[in-house]
């Protein structure tokens, strides 16, 4: 009787214990995707501020990211006549914005920048 008024009370205690801690992950979890879907509604592509929040990638998610390096993007050329700004695949700034965009991956992208996959800009 009195082991399992033991087992009864350890199992009612860490029912409790483990309700709070799910409780406090998910008020986290959720908060973060609060702070991250109003930074995407801001736009992918960064917005009109300036150079630094080309390097924003704060509402990017990680598979995005992951894709930049591995297509080796880098946010200054190298080459005097191959960057973004020239690519067949780089998207303009929106209306206001400085940040471009690239079709590759989401997120802002420097006009000055590269990567590997750098096409020249027939038209
Ligand atoms: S493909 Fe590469 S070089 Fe072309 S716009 Fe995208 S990131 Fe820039």
């Amino acid at each position: 009787m009195k082991n399992d008024d033991y087992s009864r009370r350890t199992f009612i205690r860490k029912f409790f214990q483990l309700g709070s801690a799910c409780l406090g992950f998910g008020m986290v979890a959720g908060g973060c995707q609060s702070e991250d879907s109003d930074r995407k509604d801001e736009g992918d592509s960064g917005n009109s501020s300036g150079r630094e929040d080309c390097e924003d990638l704060s509402g990017i998610n990680q598979e995005e990211i992951q894709k930049r390096e591995v297509y080796g993007y880098v946010k200054e050329s190298s080459y005097p006549n191959m960057s973004c700004s020239n690519c067949s695949l780089y998207l303009e700034p929106e209306s206001g914005n400085k940040c471009g965009g690239c079709v590759l991956f989401d997120g802002p992208v420097f006009a000055e920048g590269y990567c590997d996959y750098w096409e020249p800009n027939e038209s």
